[in-house]
């Protein structure tokens, strides 16, 4: 078998051959650990059956661990000059597909149904570009992809905030609405030193079961994520003053919104950060019948 891609000797090789230079707005923080990415891939429960989408191959440090043990891997990498890069070191693997473009302008819906048919699952597996973490997992599950997790590498901070439960300073919007999508859980966390070049801030792998429906039931789900986003709007505020000010006709309406979170059991001088994901479904179903 060739030497993996990601070690130290060869990445620095491959990047000196081409002459490639880093693009920090681009988020490439490349992997140089084989081990890392063995436990990325352990952690996706990749098989023979899984069709794997990866964002940001770089060069294709995962993609080859991926390719190693998946049925198929389509791989979307926005940066023009890694792509001769990758048809050479990726030319072992005929099960890998890499697609050049901006992930968060691909119809994936299209790609997986013309590249996973004979899959019998679909993962996610990535080191993202950290500068566009949020935007992407939000497309991923906000586009009711059928996907069955997950599993990827992110800032550490933005793995704590999505797995966060309520009543802790990192549990915000971004908590349940991942959470409302998926079992959010921090699987590791990552050294500095094992990236080239190193960033600024650590990192960690974390593994998204996407669950076969919504943890809660909301009718209009757009107006409950606007009831979240309004609740955390100000974290020192109280619910009731985040809903007053940060709803469209929140001010006209204070009354009302005083009397539906009485309706509902949740005191009014709790702040939003207090508040479960079935609490804030609970309100924004009496909000939205009753109100707006
Ligand atoms: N997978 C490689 C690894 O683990 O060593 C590289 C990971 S690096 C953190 C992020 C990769 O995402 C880079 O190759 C970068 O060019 C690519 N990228 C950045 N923004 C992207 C986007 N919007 N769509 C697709 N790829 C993107």
């Amino acid at each position: 078998m060739m030497k993996d891609i990601a070690t130290p000797v060869r990445t620095k090789a491959i990047l000196e051959k081409y002459g490639f230079s880093f693009k920090k707005s681009l988020g490439q923080n490349f992997l140089i650990e084989p081990n890392v990415l063995s436990r990325i891939v352990d952690h996706a429960e990749v098989t023979d059956k899984t069709g794997v989408i990866e964002i940001g191959p770089g060069i294709g440090a995962l993609t080859e661990q991926l390719a190693r043990r998946a049925k198929k891997v389509v791989a979307f990498e926005i940066d023009q000059r890694l792509l001769p890069i990758l048809k050479e070191t990726l030319d072992p693997y005929p099960n890998v597909k890499v697609i050049h473009q901006d992930v968060l302008e691909a119809n994936l819906q299209e790609a997986i149904n013309e590249n996973f048919n004979d899959c019998e699952e679909i993962m996610v597996v990535a080191n993202l570009p950290y500068y566009v973490t949020t935007p992407i997992i939000m497309k991923l599950l906000e586009e009711k992809l059928p996907l069955k997790g997950i599993v990827v590498m992110l800032q550490k901070e933005v793995a704590d905030r999505i797995a966060a439960s309520p009543s802790t300073k990192e549990y915000g919007s971004l908590s349940i609405a991942v959470q409302y999508y998926t079992e959010a859980k921090t699987v590791m966390t990552v050294p500095k030193t094992v990236f080239v070049p190193q960033p600024n801030v650590d990192s960690a792998i974390i593994r998204l079961l996407v669950r076969d429906k919504p943890i809660v039931e909301v009718e209009n789900e757009e107006f409950f994520f606007q009831i979240i986003r309004a609740g955390f709007a100000q974290r020192r505020k109280t619910i009731l003053n985040n809903l007053v000010h940060f709803l469209p006709n929140g001010k006209e309406s204070k009354l009302k919104i005083e009397e539906t979170l009485e309706h509902v059991k949740i005191d009014s001088r709790r702040r939003g950060e207090t508040l479960s994901i079935e609490e804030f479904a609970l309100l924004s179903e009496a909000l939205d019948k009753g109100l707006f």
